[in-house]
This record gives C-alpha cells, sequence and structure tokens, in this order.
C-alpha cells in the first residue's frame, strides 16, 4: 500500500475561479473532503459525487469540530487508504491552522501535501484595489488577527512599523484595535478600509481613516468575514482618489 497521504489545500477567498489547478485537480480525486467554515459553495462543485464531504466549520451556529478531532478523523481517513483532502479558506498557511495540521498528520507517519490558496489577506484589499506592498506607500506588509489571544500582536511595534496592516478576524474587536494603534502613535488620519466576503457576490467595502474605523463598521455593517486594512497603500484605491478629503466611502 502507498504510504498514506493528505493533501492540504486552500480555496482561496470565495469565486472558485481563484482555485490553483492543482487544488482543482487534488477535489477531482478526493474520495473524502473535510471542509471548513469559509469555503464558498461554489469550490465544492470540482468534488467528485461519491466523495464524503465532511463540514468541520461553525455553520449553522454549532460550535465548531475540536482540532483533535479533526487531526484524528484526518488521520484515520487516511490510514484507511481515502484520498483525503483538506480544504481550507484562503491560504492554509495563513490564520489556518495548517501548521498545526501538518505536524499532527506527520507524526503520525502520514505523508502531506500543501497546494496553496490565495490568501483573502492580499486578494481582499486586491479586490477594491489596494496593492499592499506599493513601495510609494510603505516598506512590507504585516499580516496579523486581531481576534484577541494569549498571543495578542505587539499594536505599538505595529504602529510605528510603516508597515501596511492586514487585520484578519479584527471587525468585532475593532474599537480596541483601533485604541491600541492610536495609543502607540498611529496617527488618527492614517487611511484605512474594512473588506467584506471578498470576491463573492455579498462583497462589500468601506475606506476611511483610523480615526474614523470602528463608526464606519459599524455605520455600514460590514460584517464578518472581513479584512481591515490600515496604512498609507489605501490611497492607491481609485474610490479613495475620488474622495473628498477626510470623508468616508462605502460600496456595495
Ligand atoms: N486562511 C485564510 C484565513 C482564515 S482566518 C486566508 O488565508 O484567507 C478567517 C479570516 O480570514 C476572517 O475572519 C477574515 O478576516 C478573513 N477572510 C477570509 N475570507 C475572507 C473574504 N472572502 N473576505 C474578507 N475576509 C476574509
Amino acid at each position: 500500500m502507498n504510504t498514506p497521504l493528505v493533501t492540504l489545500v486552500g480555496a482561496g477567498p470565495g469565486d472558485p475561479e481563484l482555485l490553483t489547478i492543482k487544488a482543482v485537480r487534488a477535489l477531482r480525486r478526493a474520495t473524502v473532503v473535510l471542509v471548513d467554515d469559509l469555503v464558498a459553495d461554489g469550490v465544492l462543485r470540482f468534488v467528485r459525487r461519491s466523495a464524503r464531504v465532511i463540514q468541520v466549520g461553525k455553520r449553522g451556529g454549532c460550535a465548531s469540530t475540536p482540532q483533535a478531532f479533526i487531526h484524528k478523523l484526518m488521520i484515520a481517513e487516511a490510514r484507511r487508504g481515502e484520498r483525503v483532502v483538506r480544504l481550507k479558506g484562503g491560504d492554509p498557511f495563513v490564520f489556518g491552522r495548517g501548521g498545526e495540521e501538518c505536524g499532527a498528520l506527520r507524526a503520525a507517519g502520514i505523508e502531506v501535501e500543501v497546494i496553496n490558496g490565495l490568501t483573502a489577506g492580499i486578494a481582499a484589499p486586491a479586490a477594491v484595489g489596494i496593492p499592499v506592498t506599493d513601495r510609494r506607500f510603505t516598506q512590507g506588509v504585516a499580516l496579523v488577527t486581531g481576534h484577541g489571544s494569549e498571543h495578542e500582536p505587539d499594536w505599538a511595534a505595529l504602529a510605528r512599523s510603516g508597515l501596511t496592516l492586514v487585520i484578519f478576524m479584527g471587525v468585532a474587536r475593532v474599537q480596541g484595535l483601533v485604541e491600541s494603534l492610536s495609543r502607540g502613535g498611529l496617527p488618527g488620519d492614517t487611511p484605512a478600509a474594512v473588506i467584506s466576503a471578498a470576491h463573492t457576490p455579498q462583497q462589500r467595502h468601506a475606506l476611511c481613516n483610523l480615526a474614523t474605523l470602528a463608526d464606519t463598521v459599524a455605520a455600514e455593517q460590514l460584517p464578518s468575514p472581513a479584512i481591515l486594512v490600515v496604512g498609507g497603500v489605501v490611497r492607491a484605491a481609485p474610490m479613495w482618489q475620488a474622495m473628498p478629503a477626510g470623508a468616508c466611502r462605502a460600496s456595495g
């Protein structure tokens, strides 16, 4: 028998056309697919009818499947000889627990193949014309989570870094994030953007600045999943250029 194998596949931010050809091939081959919350339904059309599709996200308001259970399930299915695909939103290695899953699988003697996907961290800003590393405005980009945990980023250091800040899972805590960045010295007039459900039919966004970011998220009711962008690169968005100074602009 071949060495058991699990393929971690990045599904990209939503639009199935943003899948890689390798991802589509892996989906077509799979006999078992473990799917996360944020994977768009359209992506599953590449999975063969006979395959078993297991949702392991929070859809329907249920608590998400514990990570240890997902590991066990993948290991058991791979050992049984199934062609297992672990399908994740965006890129599996960008806030996707892909590293932990690889570790658990390899520890169990299972080979892992990783197929990158387009991360929302770059694709969501790009969807509204924001180039996250545009050298006219920044020296680079930091991908961070605003989710809040014991591994909280050093917001004061980020505020001073001159990097574009791309914040995942930040909408629910936006007020606290703005306060941390402001305390760290980031000026209130630093351009900011919120992009919700990028590359899906529900995509909406708003451009504003750090000082108005929390109010904008609330007023425009921009829901999760959303990416927050803070930094001068937001000025490159066509909608920013059409905006009077100090205004906020939202789009459906
Ligand atoms: N691995 C994923 C990130 C998973 S964490 C990736 O690389 O994109 C989940 C967070 O990703 C969400 O809370 C949100 O901040 C962001 N996200 C995922 N899909 C998104 C989308 N289509 N539009 C905007 N943000 C998205």
